[in-house]
């Protein structure tokens, strides 16, 4: 009789999922094994519904910021909103209703397609067993929410278990004015006052997507600026975009403490919290900064990075060498130390981004199941902070060239000469370019523009496919358009290199 590879997937997020597409594919026989829904954190709590919310925020930050030079009239019947400079206000239950209702949607499209190409969805959390049979065979225990338990043989196991968000000793979330990113969406009105602890990618598109929503916004980095991991010169628009939109931006200022206090009315007459309320009343919050100055607000979201979730699966009991943040370790091929164990996503922690895990999962599938395969690339990755303007990057960075990781010639070119820009209203942005001297082989690129995650593709076109500046610069563009500016650095690098060489 042929044998069937039988494949077990622990984590049905992007890294997961895809795995389980590519393995059905294949021929394999693929159980995927989730405790909260396909998807993973990446459609129900993190990706999706993040995005589903900036989407609104950048319909009004649009609006807001190009309405008046534009020319567009607002009627005088427009209903008094609470921030006199406003002239558009928002509806956050309603907005959280549809990012709730997309998320899910999104999982059961996932379930869907997953169970259509052949693939068994098993609700329940799964643990490897530490040894492996004699014929190299794994098993994995799935325990479902009833307690019960199932044993899966597999040849191969893909760990794609995820992450969850990091919480600081002395600032637990409650769900209700301390959030972490998964629990924004349960609030039914806009948090007045927002303090954003962590300005990282997380924290800058929170911060910057409730100020567009109409929350007065405090972003506090313990870091000298704002996205500390991404392009210098992007950073600093960014930031003196939030600025000059009222962000009261903090630097070098580390959260050590929030709790929630009473506001100035029941400051007044306190009363006693009702048992089991202890620390879950009062409605203000209260910051506590390492050098002791202390901020309060109605709300703080907590942003301070994510923690791996491969506790308590049994991985190092069966071979699989971890780092010491909990991260699995893996080859390019996503194998980990473990015979037939591979690991995909942010469990890994190579590059927390939906599309990379997706890569290592499908990886790992053409491997273990021999059909051709190319190792992971990280310097082709595009990735994007959704943010007003948005940031994309693909390939090496400046900060690899400031290095001298890489040999590379730079051009910036800002925005505000572009015609298309312009005519839109739009002054903040630029796009870079980066090219090797001798050959002009794009290696690299940032664009800082609305809907740069559009744009930075042809930028990662080149740089997959080692294109020169020139072949970027005689393809036409539409006149007049933000591509343009591409089109325009590429030609600067080309005359440059030209003149020089
Ligand atoms: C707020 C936010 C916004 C983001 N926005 C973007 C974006 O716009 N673009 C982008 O590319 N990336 C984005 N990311 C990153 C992206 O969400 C992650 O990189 C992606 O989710 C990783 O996918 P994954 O498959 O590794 O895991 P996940 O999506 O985390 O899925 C893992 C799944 O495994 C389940 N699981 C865990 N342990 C077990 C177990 N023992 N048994 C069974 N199931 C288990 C989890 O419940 C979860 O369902 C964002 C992250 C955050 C926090």
């Amino acid at each position: 009789m042929e044998h069937v590879t039988r494949i077990v997937i622990i984590g049905g997020g992007p890294g997961g999922y895809e795995a389980a597409l590519v393995a059905a594919q294949l021929g394999a026989e693929v159980t995927v094994v989730d405790c909260d829904g396909l998807g993973g954190a990446s459609v129900l709590t993190d990706c999706v519904p993040s995005k589903t919310l900036i989407a609104t925020a950048e319909v009004m930050t649009t609006f807001d910021s190009s309405y008046e030079e534009l020319g567009i009239i607002v009627a005088d019947d427009t209903p008094p909103l609470e921030q006199a400079a406003r002239v558009v206000g928002v509806d956050l239950g309603k907005v959280n209703r549809r990012v709730k209702r997309l998320a899910l949607a999104q999982s059961h499209d996932i379930t869907a397609s997953v169970t259509r190409a052949g693939a068994r969805v098993m609700r329940g959390r799964g643990r490897l067993e530490p040894a492996q049979g004699p014929d190299g065979s794994r098993k994995v225990i799935v325990r479902a929410a009833d307690g019960s338990e199932e044993t899966l043989v597999a040849d191969a196991v893909l760990v794609s278990t995820g992450a969850h968000p990091r919480e600081i000793p002395d600032a637990q979330p409650d769900g209700e004015r301390i959030l972490n990113w998964t629990q924004v969406y349960d609030l039914d009105e806009l948090p007045e006052e927002l303090i954003v602890v962590g300005s990282g990618v997380t924290g800058a598109e929170f911060a910057g997507a409730y100020q567009a929503l109409g929350s007065k916004v405090t972003l506090v980095s313990s870091r000298d600026r704002v996205l500390p991991g991404e392009d210098p010169d992007a950073a600093a628009v960014l930031e003196d975009v939030f600025r000059r939109r009222g962000m009261n931006v903090m630097s070098r200022s580390r959260a050590t403490a929030v709790k929630r206090v009473p506001g100035p009315a029941s400051a007044q007459g306190p009363s006693s919290p009702k048992a089991g309320e202890e620390g879950r009343v009062g409605d203000r919050v209260e910051v506590t900064l390492a050098d002791g100055r202390v901020i309060t607000g109605s709300h703080c979201l907590m942003a301070v990075g994510s923690i791996p979730n491969t506790a308590g699966m049994g991985l190092e009991e069966a071979g699989v060498r971890m780092k010491e943040s909990g991260h699995i370790l893996t080859d390019k091929v996503s194998r980990t130390s473990a015979p037939g164990v591979y690991a995909a996503g942010d469990c890994t922690g190579v590059f927390a981004l939906a599309s990379v895990a997706a890569m290592q999962g499908r990886i790992a599938m053409y491997h273990f199941l021999g059909d051709a395969v190319t190792p992971l690339n990280l310097k082709t990755v595009s990735a994007n902070v959704f943010t007003d303007p948005e940031i994309a990057t693909v390939g090496y960075s400046q900060a690899d060239v400031d290095a001298g990781k890489i040999d590379a010639r730079v051009v910036k070119l800002p925005l505000l000469r572009n015609p298309r820009a312009k005519m839109q209203g739009i002054r903040d942005g630029f796009v870079k370019i980066f090219c090797r001297p001798g050959t002009g082989i794009v290696v690299g690129g940032v664009v800082v523009a609305p809907r740069a995650s559009e744009l930075i593709h042809p930028i990662a076109l080149a740089v997959d496919n080692n294109l020169t500046v020139e072949q970027i610069a005689k393809a036409f563009t539409v006149y007049p358009s933000l591509s343009g500016s591409i089109a325009e650095v590429a030609r600067q690098l080309h005359t440059r290199k030209s003149s020089e060489g």
